[in-house]
């Protein structure tokens, strides 16, 4: 059997804690699903002691999620271990995860004890704990900044009073890969018990090295990565799960390592993220950004053109990413054009695909690569289809705590005005229900991001929206002074290229 690195995903505690990051009871609950299907091996869902809503939202996940382990946080103390215990016993797999920091820097100024008193304590609140939950994880805060020597001591004690999983963090992303390396290479070797925990890391990315640090880690024995999807977490963040899953993957000859991670699940997952708490992946980022699959460069898109392992390392659709743009290449012909419009819901006729192929074939030569959209205007276009567009004249919409959110739009289509009006969970929710009821259409949204285009209180926001109709998705884009304004745009911008599609396809259908 092939060596195994347990995930351990903190984006429910530790990324929740970015700032502007918090999400509702519902939303950690919808990621804990998401986070399920992704097959991390545990989801740390919170903090139970720090509030109410993480109590709820711990408690809640607990009893949800079956398959995989549930940790809450607690400090070494008998009130945090207890109130954690209530919110994770309902799981099927329950952890405590209890912590206390061993630095001399946090024991002279945050805790006020000496070293003597907190390794006292941190033997103690993992003996309690193991007394309520048969898995219990120690992390021994601020480890990469605490002696040497005292940590394995600490290591030792707790491992001693039950401690199963032993996690050596990089609270504040201090360390360096050779470093970290030789600090767990000590524990591993001057630990007398260490055999019997799984060693754990934890990272953080202030110097840029959360990931590196984390697969070093690995490489000198660790099991467990604590991380999260798109590595959001306090200050820079935490080494992010999908670029540690991809690089154990792509580099299984260098590691020999397996995580339990359904890769196709990456980009939903970020995805996910990225709509429930705003933030916005870099589009550079590595596994999960915008451009992480995009070859612009005209000597690499003739490499990518001819064969894709000269300049990829990873295919898109490994990740999850499903590829909508078809390379009209030398490679690529007719057979696959055929299969591309099958999808797409169009049968066509030898005739029709030789007319569609030449079409496409002249689109191929001045953008490169070919988009769904580009598919069905040359449909379109074949069928001699106008489709209507809407246009937006104006929108009203009340908003607030007390009141039902209420959207009235007024748009027009050929000429004549229409309007309507609903309601919806916020003014965002109500005006495109707005939108639905007069055009019919039924989009759901896969990706929201609202980013200001200038600076200030009067800053321009401009939306992004990818719209899904079932069978294909469309981006919609526009920008307002108004975020609802830029919303209806960009959700209407996304129904105009909906509506040549699906007359597209009833005319072809109909005609058969
Ligand atoms: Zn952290």
């Amino acid at each position: 059997m092939t060596d195994r690195v347990l995930v351990f995903d903190t984006t429910l505690r530790d990324g929740e804690q970015s700032p502007g990051a918090s999400m509702t009871i519902s939303e950690k609950m919808m990621l804990a699903e998401q986070l399920e299907r992704l097959r991390v091996d545990v989801i740390e869902a919170g903090f139970p002691i720090s509030s109410e809503g993480d109590f709820e939202s711990v408690r809640s996940i607990a009893e949800k999620i079956r398959t995989i382990t549930i940790a809450g946080l607690a400090r070494a103390s008998k009130g945090d271990i207890d109130r954690c215990w209530e919110a994770v016993k309902a799981a099927a797999k329950p952890r405590i995860h209890v912590f206390i920091a061993t630095s001399d820097i946090h024991l002279k100024y945050k805790l006020k004890k000496n070293r003597d008193e907190v390794l006292a304590e941190a033997r103690q609140a993992v003996a309690y704990a193991k007394s309520l939950c048969p898995d219990v994880e120690f992390s021994a805060e601020d480890s990469t900044r605490s002696d040497l020597a005292y940590l394995a001591r600490v290591v030792e004690a707790v491992i001693d009073a039950g401690a199963n999983v032993v996690n050596i963090p990089d609270t504040v992303g201090y360390t360096f890969p050779t470093e970290y390396a030789e600090r767990i290479q000590y524990l591993r070797s001057h630990v007398p018990n260490i055999g019997k925990a799984i060693l754990s890391v934890h990272c953080h990315n202030d110097l840029g090295l959360a990931v590196a640090n984390s697969l070093i880690a690995v490489q000198n024995g660790v099991r467990q990565v604590e991380c999260t999807v798109n590595g959001i977490g306090e200050r820079a963040g935490n080494a992010s799960l999908e670029e540690i899953a991809m690089a154990l993957r792509t580099r299984k000859d260098l590691f020999g390592i397996e995580t339990g991670i359904k890769t196709e699940e990456i980009y939903p997952s970020s995805a996910m993220v990225t709509n429930l708490t705003g933030m916005i992946v870099q589009p550079n980022k590595a596994i999960v950004g915008r451009n992480a699959f995009a070859h612009e460069a005209g000597i690499h898109q003739d490499g990518v053109i001819k064969e894709k392992l000269t300049y990829e390392i990873m295919r898109p659709e490994d990740v999850g990413i499903k590829e909508s743009k078809l390379v009209m290449g030398k490679h690529s012909g007719r057979h696959a054009l055929r299969k591309k419009y099958e999808e797409l819901g169009f049968n066509l006729s030898d005739a029709e695909l030789e007319k569609a192929y030449i079409l496409l074939k002249k689109v191929a030569d001045k953008k490169k690569d070919v988009f769904d959209e580009d598919l069905i205007v040359t449909v379109r276009d074949a069928l001699r289809i106008a489709p209507p567009v809407y246009k937006v004249k104006n929108i009203q919409s009340i908003a607030g705590n007390q009141v039902i959110a209420t959207a009235t739009i007024l748009l027009e289509k050929e000429g004549t005005l229409l309007q309507d009006s609903a309601t919806g969970d916020g003014p965002v929710d109500a005006v495109l229900k707005a939108v639905n009821r007069i055009t019919g259409m039924e989009g759901k949204l896969i990706e929201y991001t609202v980013h200001s285009v200038t600076h200030g209180a009067d800053a321009v926001g401009e939306v992004f929206m990818k719209v899904d109709f079932g069978k294909v998705s469309f981006i919609g884009r526009a920008a307002s002074l108004d975020i609802v304004d830029a919303s209806a745009r960009a959700y209407v911008d996304a129904v105009n290229k909906m509506i040549p599609y699906q007359m597209a396809l009833e005319v072809h259908n109909g005609k058969k």
